[in-house]
């Protein structure tokens, strides 16, 4: 069985996976993760829009204890990553050496299952990882 998106509307999949971003039609600002209001200027027309397919890594820590509610494994990287196009977004990082993690980075959107639901169905979620960890 394919995971299930941990959440509808937040990422595509294929072919490569970008984020679903809200693109205010007033201020043309994009927002993630969208919503039916901008929340830079109010404006209630909110289109839909996808970017993030790569980005540059702004900052980031490294998370050794599970937050309440997350299921995924323990430690990860998370952190500001910049986008094309003016968004910062708040993500989960993944590296095969989360120390090796550095401001500047060059980054790349990544949805793979993160933990299985209570039926032991496979759920999906994004994170990003350096564009180099994907050649090796
Ligand atoms: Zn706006």
């Amino acid at each position: 069985m394919p995971p299930r998106p941990i959440r509808e509307g937040l990422f595509t999949s294929t072919p490569q996976p970008e984020l679903i971003v809200g693109r205010c039609a007033d201020c043309h600002q994009p927002h993630f993760p969208a919503s039916d209001f901008c929340p830079y200027c109010g404006a209630d027309e909110v289109g839909r829009d996808t970017m993030g397919a790569t980005g540059t890594l702004y900052l980031h820590t490294i998370v050794n204890t599970a937050p309440p509610g997350y299921c995924g494994p323990v430690p990860y990287g998370f952190g500001l990553v910049d986008l094309p196009g003016g968004l910062r977004v708040v993500s989960r990082l993944e590296a095969p050496d989360l120390a090796l993690l550095q401001k500047g980075m060059a980054m790349r959107l990544s949805v793979a299952a993160l933990f299985e639901d209570a039926d032991a169905n496979p759920v999906s979620s994004w994170c990003y990882v350096p564009e180099t960890a994907e050649d090796s």
